[in-house]
């Protein structure tokens, strides 16, 4: 693989600067947040930069390189990362990434454009996924009964489309048709023309849902006159496009563009000689998640988002935008700043992982076969209901949405191995404990309306609504 990666520093030598990230800034969304939350550079980190930027001759690398990475580690906030481990990591390759700090307003406005490789990237994917959702084979699921009594039916072939792109894209970077880097290289680009698109995108599925004149739940219009309203939250429910749902559509595109960044962001990592144990175990954490996320991609029929929310700005954006962007921060994040886990940290952060895990697919996997077939098993043994609708048993029985806290953890691991030197690479948690907090409490209002007393006695039975014996 190592021969079409051209060219490749070499371990003690300072990359080459390429013209393109000399005069272009591949500027990660990351970035946006660094400005903001970076303090100014100490006079040793500038002295670093400047020791780091001058011209090397052969042999200076390695010291230039540590010099480089001492100015970055300071700039990134990592002042108190020890110097045995400055030297230790002195024979690294430090990637030539412009920081924040060295971009004019002029250059972030300027790669805030999207570029046409930019919406040719773009586009490619969108375009794939769409031929590969109409023509690869895969189980058809019906979905969730709606208020008029039809039902949609998905056909779940994301695992066998991701396998495919993994398999056309290793392909063509080792015939060098493609850089293994080129989404990292553009980050902000894409970003850019991921969001404009997005933009219009819910503009027309604001005007067609207005000119709809279905009256199935699908597709009726849902108007409240309050265009922000209607634009923000979407007309109709399951919108399609040329026999495409769009809504489906939109969630296996962001899934899967979370995990081809970080698999770009880990080909850069990787080319600089930064890829140890904190980006292997960040990448290993994530690429888990989105693969199982498309093993079991039928249990997302039933999720609220798929049956209840209609498709506006808020679902495309989060989609296409918010999800491969911002929960790729730790990924871009690690770019940068170098972390050495200790052993037992690394246990600690694979343990809280492990039980995520269990806790996140177990839970909603009780839930799902439940809901087929109300009789099967649950932990070897005959499930309790409460009602005869309700799951009392397994971790249904142990807090109310055990799935949210499993989901919690392994949000947590994901940023746990950038240490606990920055608030940034822990957005992701924070954003979703806030989200699932919220969502608890719309879901709680939800089922307590539909049960009523059954679901009274529910929350007798079980009175944790995430944390067991805490919340
Ligand atoms: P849930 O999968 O928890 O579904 C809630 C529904 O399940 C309730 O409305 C009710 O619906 C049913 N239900 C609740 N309690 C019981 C019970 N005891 N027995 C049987 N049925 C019950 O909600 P979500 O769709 O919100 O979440 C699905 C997963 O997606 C979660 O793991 C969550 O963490 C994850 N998620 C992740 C996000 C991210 O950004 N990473 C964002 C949002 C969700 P009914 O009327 O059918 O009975």
């Amino acid at each position: 693989m190592q021969r079409i990666w051209i060219p490749l520093p070499h371990p003690s030598t300072p990359p080459p600067p390429s013209p393109k990230t000399q005069n272009r800034a591949p500027l990660p969304a990351l970035s946006i947040f660094c400005i903001s939350l970076r303090r100014p550079l100490s006079f040793a980190a500038t002295a670093a930069r400047i020791a780091a930027s001058a011209p090397s001759k052969a042999g200076e690398g390695r010291r230039r390189s540590a010099a480089s990475r001492w100015a970055n580690l300071t700039a990134d906030d990592n002042l108190i990362a020890p110097l045995t481990n400055l030297l230790a990591i002195g024979s690294a390759v430090e990637i030539p990434l412009p920081s924040p700090l060295e971009m004019d307003a002029t250059a972030l406005a300027a790669s805030l454009v999207p570029s046409w490789s930019a919406v040719v990237v773009l586009f490619s994917y969108l375009g794939y996924l769409a031929t590969a959702g109409a023509v690869l084979p895969g189980k058809l699921v019906p979905g969730a009964v709606l208020p008029d009594s039809s039902r949609l039916h998905y056909r779940c072939n994301g695992l066998v489309s991701l396998l495919l792109l993994l398999v056309l894209s290793a392909l063509g970077v080792y015939m060098g048709w493609m850089s293994p880097t080129v989404i990292a290289d553009r980050g902000i680009e894409l970003l850019s023309a991921t969001f404009i698109f997005s933009v219009i995108v819910t503009f027309l599925l604001y005007y067609s849902g207005l000119r709809s004149h279905h009256k199935s739940s699908s597709l009726k219009p849902h108007v409240s006159g309050n265009f922000i309203q209607d634009w923000w939250l979407g007309v109709q429910l399951n919108p399609h496009f040329m026999g495409v749902d769009l809504k489906f559509f939109f969630v296996r595109a962001g899934m899967m563009a979370w995990l081809f960044i970080n698999l770009s962001l880990f080909a850069k990592s990787y080319l600089a000689g930064s890829a140890n144990l904190s980006v292997i175990l960040y990448q290993f954490f994530c690429a888990w998640y989105i693969v199982d996320y498309f093993v079991h991609e039928e249990l997302m029929t039933s999720t609220w988002d798929i049956i209840a929310e209609r498709l506006g700005f808020m679902l495309v954006f989060g989609d296409l935008v918010f999800i491969p962007f911002t929960f790729t921060i730790q990924g871009w994040w690690l770019l940068r700043n170098n972390v050495e886990l200790s052993l037992l940290a690394a246990t600690v952060n694979c343990f809280i992982f492990v039980i995520g895990y269990l806790v996140f697919r177990g839970a909603n996997k009780q839930k799902h076969v439940f809901k087929k077939s109300p009789k099967a098993l649950i932990w070897g043994k005959t499930p309790k209901l409460v009602g005869g609708k309700l799951l009392v048993s397994g971790y249904w029985g142990i807090a109310r949405h055990c799935n949210y806290l499993g989901d919690i953890l392994l949000a947590l691991s994901f940023s746990l191995p950038c240490g606990t030197s920055s608030v940034i690479p822990y957005f992701y948690p924070t954003y979703l404990f806030i989200l699932l907090i919220w969502r608890e409490r719309r879901d709680e209002a939800r089922c307590s309306e539909k049960y009523k007393e059954i679901w009274v006695e529910y929350c007798k039975l079980v009175p944790w609504r995430i944390f067991p014996y805490v919340y």
